[in-house]
Parts: structure tokens; C-alpha cells; sequence
């Protein structure tokens, strides 16, 4: 039997609830398998890690997680420290630290959700958000100086390079090859940002020679927004810069119900380090603590989780569980408009991930 090695790292807020359920469904899957379990370790690194140490994770962090086989990552943010201090000490420094420089963001209208698009089936809504995941806007590249002063001085330089554009392009295309209707667009802002974006969208042309059978065409970010929201249809497997993909995939999850249900794989596609696994969402201040977090997003990055480790039959039965639960309103947490509370929503994942009949339905589809 393989055992694979799980780090959980529930961060702040409303990660501390979502990833022990997400745990509590893994461990769900794993007592139906013959073939695979889990051996869980947690990190309490984040803000109250912070208030301790002075730091959010320990400097030799990575190195405990390094032969990990996944990681399940909750939130990075804590009310009462700077979000750049929490995001670049935590978050970024284990993606950019494991170069997980593909971010992958699946979106669907689940059933039973009620999606704000009122001219849009839920057929209409399948897409893939590639976001780069290691440069770009998020570089961290530039500086501040004579700080406090009239003449003070702040630069973001946006740095993208040649290996980095092609290896994105290079997963984007093979993913949306994968894919039923092998249909990429690839986002861009060449006509203001004229320097990294043109090179962009000429390495963009020259990949796409390698997919030959992949359909592609190219849209202003800002056109984007509006064609993601008027026509949902023409739109599958979309690629773009680690800023821009951010803010499209916060409106993909919107468009999707919820910021509550919308998962993320942080990979590293040559597998020289984990890869880590989370919900979109952050620490949600407003209702942390409580138990009223959806956990629906954290459930579904554990999907992407047993797929990544090839545990492909356990991935389908976790998601039909999934569908299952978000089809019933009585299971709606206040996100979706409902009264459920995280645990019952992850009580009833696990009652039906530990009934056969759910097993034999996953089979069947
Ligand atoms: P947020 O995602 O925390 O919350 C936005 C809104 O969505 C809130 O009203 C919240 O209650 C709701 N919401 C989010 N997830 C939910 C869930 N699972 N169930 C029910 N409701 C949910 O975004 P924010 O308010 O912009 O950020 C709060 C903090 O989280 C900040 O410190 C921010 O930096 C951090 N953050 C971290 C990450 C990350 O670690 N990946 C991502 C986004 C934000
Ligand atoms: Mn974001």
C-alpha cells in the first residue's frame, strides 16, 4: 500500500477550519482504498507563528517540506499584519522557493449553485486558468527610496523572462490540448505594456507551432473581463501573466458562485518538488472563527491533489461527492446563501465518500 506524505499548512483566519476538513475528507478517501492512505503533518506557521518568531515560517521551512509528496495550504493573512509581510513570508516563498510556477484554477458551475450570470448555462462555464506563477508582475523586483520625503520613490518592475514565458505557454498548450475542445486564449497587454508582452505574445506563436491540433487566439486582459462575462462559451483553457490571471480568476471564481468553492494547484510540472494544493480564497476576516467557512474550495484542491498523485479513481469520487453535497441547498453555506456550517458540509462529503453507492455512481461515470 503506498502512503503518501501530506504537509498541512492551515496558515490564518479561515484556513485553520478549511484544512482540517480537508484533511478530515482525505482521510475519508483513504479508509475506502486498499491501495493508497495518507501520513499527515501539520505546521502551525502564519500570522500567530509570526507574533512568536518574527517571522511567518522558520528560515529552514522548506526543508521540511522538500520530500513531502503535496502540500495543503489554507490562507496567508492576518488582520493585524501587513499582507505583503504574510503573503511574500509564507504563500510566495514556498512557490517561488519548490519554483511551482504553474498555477492552475479549474472553474465550473457546480450543481446547485446560483451563479450571477443569468444568460449562462452551467455548460456554458468550463474553463482552465493558467496563471504564471514565478515572475512577472510578482517578481518582487524593485525598490523604494527616500522614503517619507516629497521626492520618494517606489518601483514594481514587471520581469519576465524568455524560459520563464516559454515553459508557462509550453503547460498551457499542452493542458488545453488535453482538454475535449483544445481551445486556448492566451491574455495579453501588448498594445500599453510593449516590452515583456510583445515577447509574450511572440513566444505565445512560436509554442503554439508545437500544437498544431490546439486552436488559440489572443485577447486584451481588459476585453477579457468583458468576454468572460458576455460569452462563457468561446472561452476554455486561458493563460496569462501571474498579475493578470490573478484578477481574471477572482472574477472566474465570482462568476462561478463563490469565492468559497474555487480550488488552485500551485506546479511544479517536473515534479523536483511538491506541488501545493488551496482554496482561492483568503483568510476571511469577516467570518473567521466561526465555522461558517465553505469548504468546498479546499475540498476540490484535494481533488487536484489525488490527481497530481496519480490517484485519479479517488479524485472522481471525492468530486461526485462534492457535486452531490453542493447540489443540496440545505448544505449551503452563507456564501451560496445558505445556514450550513462547515462541519456538517464536511460531515455529509464524508457520509457519502463512506457509502458504496456513491462509490459504484463515480464508477459509473
Ligand atoms: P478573502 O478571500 O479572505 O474574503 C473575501 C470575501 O469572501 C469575504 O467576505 C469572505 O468572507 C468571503 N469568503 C472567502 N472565502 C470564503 C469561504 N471559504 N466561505 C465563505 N466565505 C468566504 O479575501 P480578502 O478579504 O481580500 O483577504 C483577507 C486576507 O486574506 C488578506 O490578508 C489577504 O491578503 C489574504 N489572502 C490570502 C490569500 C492566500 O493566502 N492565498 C488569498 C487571498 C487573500
Ligand atoms: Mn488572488
Amino acid at each position: 500500500m503506498k502512503t503518501y506524505r501530506i504537509a498541512t499548512i492551515p496558515g490564518d483566519g479561515i484556513g485553520k477550519e478549511v484544512v482540517p476538513a480537508g484533511q478530515r475528507v482525505l482521510e475519508a478517501i483513504a479508509a475506502r482504498s486498499d491501495a493508497f492512505g495518507f501520513e499527515f503533518e501539520s505546521f502551525d506557521w502564519g500570522g500567530d507563528y509570526y507574533r512568536e518568531h518574527g517571522v511567518m515560517m522558520p528560515a529552514d521551512g522548506l526543508d521540511a517540506l522538500r520530500d513531502k509528496d503535496a502540500i495543503l495550504f489554507g490562507s496567508a493573512g492576518d488582520p493585524h499584519i501587513p499582507d505583503h509581510v504574510t503573503l511574500w513570508g509564507l504563500r510566495l516563498k514556498i512557490c517561488q522557493g519548490f519554483d511551482q510556477y504553474a498555477n492552475v484554477r479549474p472553474t465550473r458551475i457546480l450543481p446547485g449553485i446560483d451563479a450571477p450570470l443569468k444568460r449562462c448555462t452551467p455548460q456554458d462555464l468550463d474553463w482552465v486558468i493558467v496563471r504564471e506563477n514565478s515572475e512577472g508582475e510578482y517578481a518582487g523586483v524593485g525598490g523604494r527610496a527616500h522614503q517619507g520625503h516629497p521626492i520618494e520613490v517606489a518601483t514594481d518592475v514587471s520581469m519576465m523572462t524568455r524560459a520563464g514565458v516559454e515553459r508557462i505557454l509550453r503547460f498551457a498548450f499542452r493542458l488545453a490540448q488535453s482538454r475535449p475542445r483544445k481551445l486556448l486564449t492566451v491574455i495579453t497587454k501588448s498594445n500599453a505594456q510593449r516590452h515583456a508582452m510583445v515577447m509574450w505574445d511572440e513566444i505565445a506563436l512560436q509554442i503554439s507551432k508545437e500544437f498544431p491540433d490546439v486552436h488559440w487566439d489572443k485577447e486584451l486582459v481588459d476585453a477579457a473581463t468583458a468576454r468572460m462575462v458576455n460569452r462563457p462559451a468561446t472561452l476554455d483553457t486561458i493563460v496569462a501573466t501571474n498579475l493578470h490571471a490573478d484578477i481574471l480568476s477572482d472574477l472566474a471564481a465570482a462568476l462561478a458562485g463563490s469565492l468559497g468553492i474555487a480550488p488552485t494547484a500551485n506546479l511544479d510540472p517536473e515534479r523536483r518538488y511538491p506541488s501545493m494544493f488551496e482554496p482561492i480564497h483568503g483568510s476571511a476576516f469577516d467570518i473567521m472563527g466561526k465555522g461558517l467557512a465553505n469548504p468546498v474550495g479546499t475540498f476540490w484542491s484535494a481533488v487536484m491533489m489525488l490527481d497530481h498523485l496519480g490517484e485519479h479513481d479517488a479524485a472522481r469520487r471525492l468530486m461526485a461527492a462534492i457535486e452531490r453535497v453542493t447540489a443540496d441547498a440545505s448544505l449551503h453555506t452563507g456564501d451560496l446563501g445558505g445556514n450550513a456550517t462547515t462541519v456538517q458540509v464536511t460531515d455529509a462529503v464524508c457520509a457519502l465518500l463512506a457509502s458504496p453507492a456513491n462509490v459504484a455512481t463515480a464508477q459509473a461515470a
